[in-house]
């Protein structure tokens, strides 16, 4: 078995009804489980500011699906929840981004492990963090020593 974290988001429609949602989209995954789901935070969108506030969660998998099947897995269920790919950092209905798996570090076209920005990120920081507090992420060291940098960022427990 293999931990894989697993990032969701959304801002169109009833974002809130759509993470949970997808939580269930996640627990019908083929050769997986998930074993935890975050909480639901509401955050501000970075990059186009002009557009909906987001809904973000963070859920733990276990899966024996190899990285690139899961990745494939996580853009067909974003598929099925009807994402329009318009513009990057734009609106989206649902957005999942595969965040670590195991310690792998992965670097193809389509998928990079761990995921590039997450050390940036409060939306996916602090779920991240709820999950797993003591954390290692493979190359940038203890998710708790990333936590403050993005303290500004604006963040809300729904
Ligand atoms: P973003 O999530 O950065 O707003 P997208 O969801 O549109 O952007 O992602 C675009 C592409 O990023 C996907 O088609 C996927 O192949 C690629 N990608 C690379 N690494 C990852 C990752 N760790 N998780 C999810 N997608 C990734
Ligand atoms: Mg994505």
């Amino acid at each position: 078995m293999n931990i894989a974290y697993v990032a969701l988001g959304a801002n169109l429609g009833d974002p809130a009804s759509t993470i949970r949602a997808a939580f269930g989209a996640l627990a019908n995954l083929p050769e997986s489980r998930v074993v935890h789901c975050s909480s639901l935070y509401r955050t501000a969108p970075v990059g186009i500011l002009d557009q909906p506030e987001f809904v973000n969660a963070v859920a733990m998998l276990e899966t024996t699906l190899a990285p690139e099947a899961l990745l494939d897995a996580l853009l067909e269920v974003e598929q099925r929840f009807g994402r329009i790919r318009a513009e990057k950092n734009g609106p989206r209905t649902l957005d999942l981004d595969l965040l670590l798996y195991d310690d792998q570090f992965v670097d193809l076209p389509r998928l990079t492990l761990p995921h590039p920005r997450l050390h940036l990120r409060a939306f996916v920081l602090q779920p991240l963090a709820e999950l797993a507090p003591d954390l290692i992420i493979p190359g940038r060291g203890r998710i708790a020593a990333w936590l403050p940098a993005v303290a500004n960022q604006g963040i809300v427990l729904l």
